[in-house]
């Protein structure tokens, strides 16, 4: 997903990550791949348990190594990541890369002040002196738009409102400039106008410091207004990715649509009836065979031979754009045209 002209400064190839459990092993993410350039964004999107946090949480080291298998490659800036140290890997994060989670409260310490917690990252980074670390924490929540910053970096999180919470543990998340930031999540439990702000703020941020963001999410008007580029998961694997402006106004998987069709249109007619996508996510630990969508989708029955539930439709990409589907281009452009056209993004 990157353009003729930019190297992809984080790659993902053919990632698998499973892991063990008592009832067995859990393909968590199975067979990813991606790229994405320096100040870019890619949305990642799924509902829960499409493996999309698990991808995140693998590019950042934080899984459990004795219970996880891995395989494949994560490039940051050239390095592998998955045969790095965890000394490596405890520098670059926080340094190099960095994550802000849904639950900023839960993040924070509720024992420390919020410039406490800033500085402490940026010292443990830099080896700034304690005065040098309270200075850069003001500067931070000035950027994030935090009120007197000066008096609010002595408060402590339960002080701050859940919008001011969610602002402090991005100015934690930035403090280092960190290159890539993973958001999981990070506006899911606000309210509309706080989500708006903090959208505006990442974006502002981004072309500030040109900080490469995967934005996970299971919303795609979200997708709609922060992602350049869009990734669909679905049972661990990808079905379908482009730019954003391709996968939300011309989708070319039935999930995809799915997504489309069970939630209000973008910028199309409002009349346009929900219809959520029957059916549950696939367990990871047994998952259907074939296309692992093939028990929710509406057009397994176009397909002959029952190929939908006996092989894996492989993922074509071609120029950062492809999908995971037996349908043919002509049957989803007939079979699509209704739900998608009246969806314009
Ligand atoms: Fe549906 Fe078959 Fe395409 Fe899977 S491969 S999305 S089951 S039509």
């Amino acid at each position: 997903m990157t353009s003729i002209d930019q190297q992809p400064f984080l790659s993902i190839k053919d990632l698998k990550v499973h892991f063990s459990t008592e009832d067995g092993i859990v393909k968590a993410v199975d067979g990813l791949s991606f790229d994405l350039a320096k100040g870019k964004t890619l949305g990642i999107v799924g509902e829960s348990g499409s493996g999309k946090s698990v991808t995140n949480l693998t590019i950042l080291g934080l899984h459990d190594r004795a219970r996880t298998s891995i395989e494949g490659e994560i490039l940051l800036d050239g390095k592998d990541l998955l045969t790095a140290s965890e000394k490596e890997l405890e520098r670059l994060r926080g340094n190099k890369m960095s994550m802000i989670f849904q639950d900023a409260l839960a993040s924070l310490s509720p024992y420390h002040t919020i410039g406490t917690q800033i500085g402490e990252v940026y010292r443990k980074h830099t080896g700034a002196s304690k005065s040098q670390a309270r200075a850069r924490a003001i500067e931070m929540l000035r950027r994030v738009g935090i009120p007197q910053p000066e008096s609010r970096v002595d408060s402590y999180p339960h002080e701050f409102s859940g919008g001011m919470r969610q602002r402090a543990m991005i100015a934690m998340a930035l403090v280092c400039d960190p290159e890539l930031l993973i958001a999981d999540e990070p506006t899911t439990a606000l309210d509309v106008t706080v989500q708006a702000q903090i959208m505006d703020l990442l974006k502002d941020l981004q072309q500030e410091f040109g900080t490469a963001i995967v934005f996970i999410t299971h919303d795609l008007g979200v997708i709609a207004d922060i992602a350049d580029d869009v990734l669909v998961m679905y049972g661990g694997r990808c079905v379908e990715r482009g730019a954003k402006r391709q996968v939300l106004s011309a989708p070319e998987h039935p999930y995809t649509l799915g997504l489309l069709g069970s939630m209000p249109s973008l910028h199309g007619s409002v009349d346009v009836p929900l219809t959520p996508i029957p059916g549950s996510p696939p367990s990871l630990l047994n998952p259907p065979t074939g296309c692992r969508f093939h028990p929710r989708c509406p057009f397994t029955e176009k397909v002959a031979d029952g190929l939908c539930s006996r092989e894996r439709p492989p993922l074509t990409v071609v120029d950062g754009r492809g999908s995971a589907c037996h349908l043919t281009p002509e049957q989803k452009r007939e079979l699509f045209h209704d739900v998608a056209g009246s969806r314009h993004n």
